[in-house]
């Protein structure tokens, strides 16, 4: 098998056959001699698994996976990865916002010896102003709060080869986050740049509460920084603590400046304000330690080696 691709649905009945038509010319014609479409059903209220259904009947490529329920976006594509067995694999929305003729050079990049090749979008289209000014804080953010380089401007669109897919079996994690984890599978990775146009019809099948569980999932998959937070701002509160202390003392001691009960008040609160916040950044660095083992991510990944 030398593609598959794996298609989430949800809700798509109005562009399941207009991909469907787009994804099998550009496929044709890379030339390949075997390749799947894997569609999986995410629990689609609407007709779209009647559509695959008819699809795969007329089209021995075509092949559906259905689960029970809506279990999310990359539930859906982690279902696929499992099912997939081509050399490469390409990751792509139902809804038309990733163009399918973008897998051929995709494809051709990858060709080229690289292990990953994801498509960055230049600009998006058909998206609000608010939509779009979060995203790309988002992206902006976690590069900036993560120790492995998760691309900017990048949704899971793009191709992997089967190494990558074999790694990212070997990676448990419950919550996906599935950009993240293939930056930090490495191998060779890079890019291709395109457009992003707006959905072709529907409705987005992501709320923003489910966005914003996904940024959640990302920064605590990929980041310790927010548990950080609580040990520097405990020793910031502990040093003015000392600081107040130390003039708290001076007012009531030296200079008989203070209303009664103003100096144990001020030095209690800031006191243990600061051990406080100096104890929850403690107990943080146990919970980062032991949310590292229970990932169960493996420790590396040999790309070569001339060890048998
Ligand atoms: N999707 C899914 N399960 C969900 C939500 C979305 O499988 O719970 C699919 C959807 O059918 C589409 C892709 O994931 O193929 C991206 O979703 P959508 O276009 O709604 O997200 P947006 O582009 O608005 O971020
Ligand atoms: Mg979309």
């Amino acid at each position: 098998m030398d593609l598959s691709v794996i298609i989430p649905i949800y809700d798509e009945e109005s562009n399941v056959n207009a991909l469907y038509d787009r994804l099998s010319s550009v496929i044709w014609g890379l030339g390949l001699s075997k390749f799947e479409l894997i569609f999986v059903n995410d629990g689609s209220k609407d007709n779209s698994l009647g559509l695959i259904k008819k699809l795969a009947s007329q089209d021995p490529a075509v092949r559906y996976v259905d689960l029970t329920r809506n279990f999310g976006h990359q539930i859906a594509i982690s279902a696929g990865l499992d099912l997939s067995v081509g050399k490469a694999v390409v990751i792509i929305d139902a809804d038309l916002q990733d163009p399918p003729e973008l897998i051929e050079p995709l494809y051709r990049k990858l060709s080229e010896g690289y292990d990953v090749v994801y498509a960055k979008r230049r600009s998006r289209e058909g998206e609000s102003l608010f939509k779009q000014l979060t995203a790309k804080l988002f992206y902006r953010l976690l590069t900036q709060i993560t120790e492995v380089e998760i691309p900017v401007d990048t949704g899971d669109f793009r191709i992997i080869s089967h190494k990558v897919v074999a790694a990212l079996r070997q990676m448990p994690e419950r919550s996906k986050f599935l950009r993240g984890q293939i930056a930090w599978v490495g191998y060779r990775q890079t890019f291709v740049e395109y457009d992003r146009a707006g959905r072709a019809s529907g409705e987005s099948g992501y709320t923003y509460q489910k966005l914003l569980q996904l940024a959640l999932d990302g920064i605590t998959a990929f980041s310790d920084v927010p548990l950080k937070a609580a040990t520097v701002s405990g020793f910031g509160v502990s040093f003015i603590a000392f600081v107040a202390t130390l003039y708290t003392l001076y007012s009531r001691f030296v200079a008989h400046n203070y209303v009664p009960g103003w100096p144990s008040l001020m030095i209690s609160v800031l006191f243990l304000g600061g051990v406080q916040l100096v104890a929850i950044g403690v107990i943080g660095k146990y919970l980062s330690r032991l949310n590292a083992d229970v990932r169960r991510r493996p420790l590396y990944l040999v790309a070569n080696s001339n060890l048998t």
